[in-house]
């Protein structure tokens, strides 16, 4: 028998916590909760689940300051925010704290689901893809550590560089990226511009002037296209 995936549920308030937590144990998860962001820094830390569901608006600690604190101790532990607000700036905080994906409230306990099996399979797959990227500007990125040198990258980064570099011989469009790297089937204008913002965020990283890229190009009309050493 498989083991069950156990997924730690922070969320204070009850009518909320208890309806996730039920919801995804009818789908077959080990779920624990929190109800207060002191009790679900002290869970998230303690590397016992494969996934962090993370209310943003917590009493204690907050679910951003939650997130900084397992990003220092663990790059890969898969976290999804729940954001009170679908507001630009309560997203990108999120992102650049390094959450794996955030969902707006109100949301759709079909879109959670959905999202919460596209992230755990995605940091299930994680092993089997390259272990290196090389980079057309001399970059070396190791996939494993989430690294290239001093420079760190979140997961979803990570998958990002490692789809682009599966296709390198072509441009990739952000509607791709999207259906393949977040896993969303239908998006909306403000998810496609997801993908921009990883790729800024990304570009800033890897490239000595990120106005102007060398390694992750624009192609217009058509999407990003990585750029390996061997291209
Ligand atoms: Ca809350």
């Amino acid at each position: 028998m498989t083991q069950k995936a156990r997924i730690l549920v922070v969320e204070d308030e009850a009518a909320i916590r208890s309806g996730l937590a039920d919801v995804f144990v009818y789908h077959g998860y080990e779920v624990d909760t929190a109800a207060d962001g002191n009790d679900g820094l002290r869970k998230a830390l303690s590397g016992r689940f494969d996934l962090v569901l993370l209310d943003v608006m917590l009493p204690g600690v907050d679910g951003f300051e939650i997130c900084n604190r397992i990003r220092q101790q663990d790059r890969r532990q898969p976290v999804i925010m729940l954001t009170a607000k679908s507001s630009d700036e309560d997203i990108v905080q999120g992102l650049t704290l390094g959450a794996d994906d955030y969902v707006a409230k109100p949301f759709s306990v079909t879109q959670l689901v959905l999202r919460v099996q596209a992230v755990l399979r995605r940091s299930g797959i994680a092993g089997e893809l390259a272990r290196e990227i090389r980079l057309n500007n001399g970059l070396v990125i190791d996939s494993e550590n989430l690294s290239a040198g001093d420079i760190v990258f979140t997961r979803r980064e990570m998958d990002l560089l490692q789809y682009l570099a599966q296709q390198a011989d072509r441009p990739v469009a952000r509607e791709e990226l999207l259906a393949r790297v977040w896993g969303y089937a239908n998006h909306m204008e403000i998810e496609t511009r997801t993908v921009d913002i990883h790729i800024a965020k990304l570009r800033r990283k890897i490239e000595s002037d990120p106005s102007n890229p060398r390694a992750i190009i624009t192609v217009r009309g058509a999407g990003y296209r990585i750029l390996l050493a061997d291209q």
